[in-house]
């Protein structure tokens, strides 16, 4: 027998063992981002190739076949001439888990690292017989390309030294002090390395084991910018209500003789059943929104986190049981928006996620957006699975409407994009994309005219019943504010 004492360094690839979900074992090809030794065992973090950055993980030796391994190429590990690192797609997902977020928040905030990865989607177009016809007044403009095909992008990090304090003080809020041993303000990310090709590997690799918040156990996607001492621990604890981060289960049940909050801060702006919607101003209520962001940049890849959350408005949206007003998800929205963005981010936190709740917070934002009378459109690019939500939101908000256009005496009812848009708040750019996504736009005899099969109407009732947690509109009490008249934020 041969030994081979080959080291393997970051960067290397080669197949790496894991289950995949039938609990089959398969080799797929994978990247050391990271060694590490414990116990005089050797640890490596291992990145697949093609799979979503979610399912990296720490794995043992006996798990990496070493007969295929790669070594580095030189310009794969490091940084490019630029001094921003290396791109690296990932590949879309087949589920549909209502995450979903944006670059541009990103790009006006000092923000040091910024990873943005937008994987188009493709979908097999199928010719769709004629039956019922709608024709648009408007001519159909043809989409950017941009819009369908997802491109890697990078933002520039952010200058050192212009590095801002989580806690301004002066606020009302429970303070994130230094009472339970945990520095009052989050680590900026990378602010403590000097290089970049280190800070991207940093960024890449999932640095919370566990979050416990109320009586869920939440195991982190992506990395969140937490402070580094807490990064070793085996659960860190959140209070459930101001999203306060604690090292420890006994510092946080101090910290719940304290806390009061048995909800988010800022007004309830919504309230049906059991489901509750909070309004949070990003400048009043400073801490919870940047525990939020911090939070949610765990599920989050494509956005990092932004420490100045002044100009935002948060949506939070709640399910009150007799301990008070859970979590389910947000959205945030910048208060000021040049390009009609009604949404920056929007998560659905795990345990709700497949449960309608990701479609209940976009219905939300545009009902916002109907108050507001204007229509909306989410931040570009979209995540994947950001788009997969949306897409599916846009298709059943427009075919309720076309499918609930009566003949006009006899006559083949007649709708315009521009109708349609007003009727949803949904930006026209975004309903003709739905519509030629659904492929429902033919041109006949002149005309662009829409047609509607069977098979879609039939999708389309399946998934309405499906539906059954609706936003109503008379359960919102929310008056628009003209922010740009009041001189700050
Ligand atoms: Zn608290």
């Amino acid at each position: 027998m041969t030994m081979f004492f080959v080291e393997i360094v970051e960067g290397c690839r080669l197949p790496v063992l894991r289950k995949n979900q039938e609990h089959e074992d398969e080799w797929p090809l994978a990247e050391i981002l990271s060694v590490k030794e414990v116990s005089g065992r050797k640890l490596f973090y291992v990145h697949y190739i093609d799979f979503n950055k979610r399912l990296d993980e720490w794995v043992t030796a006996d798990r990496l076949d070493m007969k295929k391994l790669q070594f580095p190429k030189k310009e794969a590990k490091t940084p490019t001439k630029n001094g921003l690192p290396t791109s690296r797609p990932s590949s879309p997902e087949r589920e549909v888990v209502s995450v979903y977020c944006t670059t541009k928040c990103l790009s006006q905030l000092n923000l040091r690292i910024i990873l943005v990865e937008n994987a188009g989607q493709k979908r097999k177009v199928e010719p769709v017989p004629l039956a019922t016809q709608v024709s648009p007044a408007t001519p159909v403009p043809s989409l950017p390309s941009s819009q369908q095909n997802g491109t890697a992008r990078r933002l520039i990090p952010a200058q050192p030294g212009r590095k801002r304090k989580a806690n301004c003080g002066g606020t009302d809020e429970d303070s994130q002090d230094s009472s339970d041993g945990i520095p009052s303000a989050p680590r900026m990310t990378g602010s403590l390395v000097s290089d970049r090709s280190h800070d991207d590997i940093v960024t890449r690799m999932k640095n919370i084991e566990c979050i416990e918040l109320g009586r869920h156990r939440l195991k982190p996607w992506y990395f969140s910018p937490y402070p580094q001492e807490l990064t070793a621990l085996p659960i860190l604890y959140l209070c459930e209500f101001c999203l306060k981060y604690l090292k420890s289960l006994k510092c946080l049940q101090r910290h719940l003789t304290k806390c009061n909050l048995r909800h988010p801060p800022g007004n309830e702006i919504y309230r049906k059943g059991t489901i509750s919607f909070f309004e949070i101003d990003g400048r009043k209520n400073k801490n919870y929104s940047q525990n939020l962001c911090l939070l949610a940049k765990c599920f989050l890849d494509h956005k990092t986190l932004y420490y100045d959350t002044d100009p935002f408005l948060f949506y939070v949206m709640t399910e009150y049981d007799s301990k008070g007003f859970h979590i389910v998800g947000y959205f945030s929205k910048e208060k000021e928006s040049t390009e009609d963005y009604n949404v920056a981010c929007i998560l659905t936190l795990p345990p709700y996620q497949r449960r309608g709740y990701g479609k209940l917070l976009i219905e939300f934002s545009y009902e916002l957006s109907k108050v507001e009378g204007k229509t909306g459109t989410p931040e570009k690019p979209l995540s994947d699975l950001g788009l997969l939500s949306y897409r599916s939101y846009w298709s059943q908000t427009i075919l309720e409407i076309l499918m609930d256009l009566k003949p006009d005496n006899g006559e083949r009812p007649q709708i315009t994009i521009n109708e349609i848009s007003e009727i949803t708040s949904v930006k026209k750019e975004d309903v003709i994309s739905t519509l030629q996504y659904l492929n429902l736009i033919n041109y006949y005899k002149g005309q662009y005219i829409l047609t509607l099969s069977e098979d879609i109407v039939d999708g389309h009732e399946r998934a309405m019943q499906k539906r059954h947690s609706r936003i109503d509109p008379k359960c919102l009490h929310f008056t628009p504010k003209d922010w740009s008249k009041r001189g700050k934020w």
